[in-house]
């Protein structure tokens, strides 16, 4: 028997559960499908939740390391990996548990199994055990989100080959652990096991960690980065892993590498995240997928199929949890007829790393990337009371600024807690806000949110806690 519902949301994470939330509080009838047992999806799962739990722990560690340096010792720390994996699945089981519990609330019906897609009106659910349910939609919210990518050098079946989902699980703690992939999850990840007491050594193939992000914010975490790794190679490629019983010979190829096979206990694989666009049935649609696997869709994020809208990693870079939240927001109020278009100035990206560097709108190199005429107003937080207060005071704020209007184009952040305080930059910039209105706003003492505050004076040549000596004229 065929279930008609209007609409049909396929995955259920951020994208996906934002969207079956919405379209029920705004009096649709929803069938939202997912193979968990219950809402969540990578983010909540297997990703910013559990990796969000394990880093907390691994600032506790060095801040408890680094309280020796102000006359506080607190001996070696004694990790019990058990409970600590316990506490890590406990946070994840009550945030998806909750979720569950807002789906009955909203009256969702939750379908738990893997969608095909029969038409464009109609989806089946194979559900395990469970009969397959043919649901009828008028509409479809296609949200199944990405999955860690595997290039054919290391696509090595093997328990001492890693990806995210492994790394997270904590099944043990390896005495040597290869990090392939400098982004955001090799840093992350790499930042909680080295916190726990594992060697870790990153390989990245580029020639920058975080490539692509401002070289002056990846500067200060790369050095902090480089005394907690064991070693970075930069420019270097993973050509061969042979796991065996004792662990990993990998053969590795770079302008550093002076031994090309080396072994370690374990190897862990981020080298990036491509779509869930193998959806069964998607392709006798009219949703076209491009080269990289992302599903096409407009600025209501509706696909060349009438009926079908995509969301998320599924529909395009930035891979973000709260890009997803956004776009299931605009495509379930163009549902209901609204007049909506997703066109954000500033999506704010963090990486949780220690430091943490966050950004949002324009930055430096994509400036200078695209030959526009920017005006950057930095603050070196070595000015900041509070940060000094801390004993962290390596971190930089930035403004990217247009040297006409003054606009605040984009901001850049290093330092701890950047990605708290990022969440100014976005009103800043959304907001079309001067560096003159963020002057005019009294920032709370002694807080990092001064450093944006400062940033701007620092524009108009005004810190108070930046002393630039006025040129004089030598005649
Ligand atoms: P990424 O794109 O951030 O980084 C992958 C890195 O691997 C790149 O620096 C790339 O140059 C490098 N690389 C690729 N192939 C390589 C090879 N063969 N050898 C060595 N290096 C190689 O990808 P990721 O870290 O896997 O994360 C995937 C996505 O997940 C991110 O783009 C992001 O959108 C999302 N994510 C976000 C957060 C967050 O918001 N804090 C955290 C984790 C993941």
């Amino acid at each position: 028997m065929t279930q008609p519902t209007h609409v049909a949301v396929v995955g259920a994470g951020p994208g996906g559960y934002t969207a079956a939330f919405l379209a029920a509080d705004l009096g649709m009838k929803v069938t939202l499908i997912d193979d968990a047992p219950n809402p969540g999806g990578v983010c909540l799962y297997r990703g910013c939740m559990p990796s969000k739990a394990l880093l907390h722990v691994a600032k506790v560690l060095t801040d408890a390391k680094e309280a020796h340096d102000w006359g506080v010792s607190f001996g070696e720390p004694d990790i019990d990996l058990e409970r600590l994996r316990g506490w890590k699945n406990g946070v994840v089981d009550k945030l998806t548990d909750g979720l569950g519990q807002l789906t009955r609330q909203r009256k969702v019906t939750y379908l738990q199994g893997r969608a095909r897609l029969i038409d464009s009106h109609s989806v089946a659910v194979d559900g395990g055990d469970e009969a397959t349910k043919d649901v009828s939609f008028d509409y479809a919210v296609l949200a199944t989100g990405s999955k860690p990518a595997r290039p054919s050098a290391l696509a090595v079946e093997h328990p001492r080959i890693l990806d995210s989902t492994d790394g997270l699980d904590l099944r043990s703690l390896p005495r040597r652990l290869l990090v392939v992939g400098g982004g955001y999850i090799g840093l992350e990840l790499s930042s909680v096991y080295a916190a726990l007491g594992t060697e870790v050594t990153l390989v990245e193939m580029t020639a920058s960690l975080l490539p692509g992000v401002d070289a002056d914010l990846v500067r200060v975490l790369a050095r902090r980065f480089g005394k907690v790794a064991k070693a970075v190679h930069l420019q270097t490629t993973v050509t061969e892993l042979q796991p065996d019983d004792g662990g990993v010979a990998v053969r590795l190829e770079g302008p550093q590498i002076d031994d090309p096979v080396q072994r370690f206990d374990q190897v862990l694989l981020a080298v990036g995240r491509v779509p869930n666009s193998d959806i069964p049935g998607l392709v006798d649609t009219k949703v076209s997928v491009d080269e990289r696997g992302f599903v096409t869709v407009d600025a209501q994020r509706r696909t060349g199929e009438p009926s079908l809208f995509a969301v998320g990693d599924l529909a395009g870079e930035p891979m973000l949890a709260h890009k997803a939240f956004y776009e299931a927001r605009v495509a379930v109020e163009a549902i209901a007829g609204q007049k909506v278009a997703f066109e954000p100035l500033a999506i704010p990206a963090v990486v949780f790393t220690d430091p943490e560097i966050a950004w949002c709108g324009l930055t430096e190199s994509q400036a200078k990337q695209e030959s526009r005429s920017v005006t950057i107003a930095r603050f070196p937080w070595g000015a900041s009371g509070r940060a000094l207060t801390l004993g962290r005071p390596e971190g930089i704020t930035k403004l990217v600024v247009d040297p006409e209007s003054k606009r605040i184009l984009g901001v850049g952040i290093v330092g701890i807690g950047a990605g708290e305080l990022i969440a100014e930059g976005v009103v800043a910039t959304e907001m079309g806000a001067t560096v003159g209105d963020l002057k005019q706003c009294i920032h709370p003492h002694p807080t990092l949110s001064e450093t944006l505050f400062e940033s701007a004076e620092a524009f108009l040549g005004l810190s108070t806690h930046i002393y630039k000596p006025k040129k004089t004229s030598t005649g």
